[in-house]
């Protein structure tokens, strides 16, 4: 079976283990009203997704 050959030391595996976190969430702002919204995500604010309409948006309403 495939094993490893040898360990690795603290060091990298604490390397490794650091990395995880600090992805920073990338927004890209609408084409159609200049909102920032998620890539690859209908729009929030006038879902708007490659030029056209795809989700009803409510307005919000304050309460
Ligand atoms: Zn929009």
């Amino acid at each position: 079976m495939a094993n490893p050959k040898s360990r690795h030391t603290r060091c990298r595996r604490d390397r490794r283990r650091a990395n995880w976190k600090g992805r920073i969430p990338s927004l890209i702002k609408c084409p159609e009203c200049g909102e920032f919204k998620l890539p690859h995500r209908a729009c929030t604010s006038c879902g708007m997704y490659n030029d056209r309409k795809v989700i009803e948006v409510i307005e919000k309403t304050e309460i």
